[in-house]
């Protein structure tokens, strides 16, 4: 980050009194870790802050410090509204309805569109947390166990436990650095990527029993149905794109996630090499290369059909 553009963070900080933070609907650990990371941060710091998530703080988090603090919907007058990985306006939901443009967006996504007064996109941070952390050090801002534990969990979801093809050195010299502040990564880790509920589980098999692969080309959907059946309490799709992606005889995998608004979630994730953040984009969403989503307005069918064709269509253009 360049120098102007943290001299530009520290004025903003200077001059407010009282933050809100926001992040993205069906929030993952690096919404989460900044949120609460960032938060606590600028807490300490003295300032009066305010976390705000429309979904709230997922069940798979509530293990991380100040997790029962992040409120579903703003409330007041903020001298400076901070919206954290996200890359497009319209992802946090209704939160900022009544407040205009936010003043401050750190992220990550190359499909960020500038939509705040000042925004501290880097595309080479493996997480928004990793951007959150050098302005901490480059500014001397507090950092301590807590914080430190929000922090490696984003850089741990983001990375999927440091095996996405963008882990870099400093992203794991970060993860030594907040190991040393207090974090415990082998119990985070445990807590954000390896345990599931029974539920979660569940809906899993119902996800999988319905799978479908057609020359490299793999994809599954969960409908509202499903969700019910399985007694699944989130609308995400339980990290089951993972998995998808982890079936060797695949390039790109997608999950279609039915919602009870209209419309379908979409996540693609893509071998090294394909970029479904162009096709993403193409339906109103966005991401990164490898891993990038869109919420789409239409039935479950309809949405499906389109996208699996759009991405054939991408697939095949990129032999
Ligand atoms: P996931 O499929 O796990 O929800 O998201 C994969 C990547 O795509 C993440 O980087 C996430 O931030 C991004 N992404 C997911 N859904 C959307 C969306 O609706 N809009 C935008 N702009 N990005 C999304
Ligand atoms: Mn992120």
């Amino acid at each position: 980050m360049n120098n102007v553009d943290i001299q530009a963070f520290e004025n903003l900080l200077e001059r407010a009194d009282r933050i809100l933070i926001i992040s993205h609907v069906r929030p993952d650990g690096d919404a989460v870790g900044s949120l609460l990371g960032l938060g606590l941060i600028l807490e300490e710091m003295g300032k009066e802050v305010n976390l705000v998530l429309e979904d709230g703080v997922p069940k798979v988090f509530h293990h991380l410090p100040a997790y029962d603090r992040v409120y579903r919907e703003a409330a007041g007058v903020y001298d400076l509204v901070i919206v954290v990985d996200c890359s497009d306006i319209d992802r946090i939901g209704d939160v900022l309805d009544e407040y205009g443009e936010p003043d401050l967006n750190i992220d990550h996504h190359p499909t960020n569109t500038q939509f705040a007064g000042l925004n501290l996109v880097r595309e080479d941070a493996v997480a928004t947390v990793e951007i959150i952390y050098d302005l901490a050090v480059a500014l001397s801002l507090p950092l301590n166990q807590e914080i430190a534990e929000a922090l490696l969990t984003g850089l741990l979801t983001d990375s999927l436990g440091f095996r996405t093809s963008n882990t870099s050195p400093k992203a794991l010299r970060i993860a030594a650095d907040l190991q040393e502040l207090g974090a415990d990564l082998p119990h985070l880790y445990r807590k954000a990527m390896i345990e599931k509920s029974l539920e979660a589980v569940k809906y899993w098999g119902l996800g999988l029993s319905k799978i479908k692969l057609e020359d490299r080309l793999v994809w599954t959907s969960l409908s509202l149905e499903d969700r019910k059946n399985a007694h699944y309490p989130g609308r995400d799709d339980a990290d089951l794109i993972n998995l998808l992606a982890s079936i060797k005889e695949t390039d790109i995998s997608l999950v279609f996630v039915e919602q009870k608004n209209g419309t379908v979630k979409v996540s693609w994730r893509a071998r090294p090499g394909f970029d479904v953040s162009k096709t993403a984009l193409e339906f109103g969403g966005g991401g990164h290369k490898p891993a990038a989503g869109a919420e789409i307005k239409g039935n479950l069918e309809r949405v499906q059909e389109e996208v699996l064709k759009a991405t054939r269509h991408a697939l095949d253009g990129s032999k």
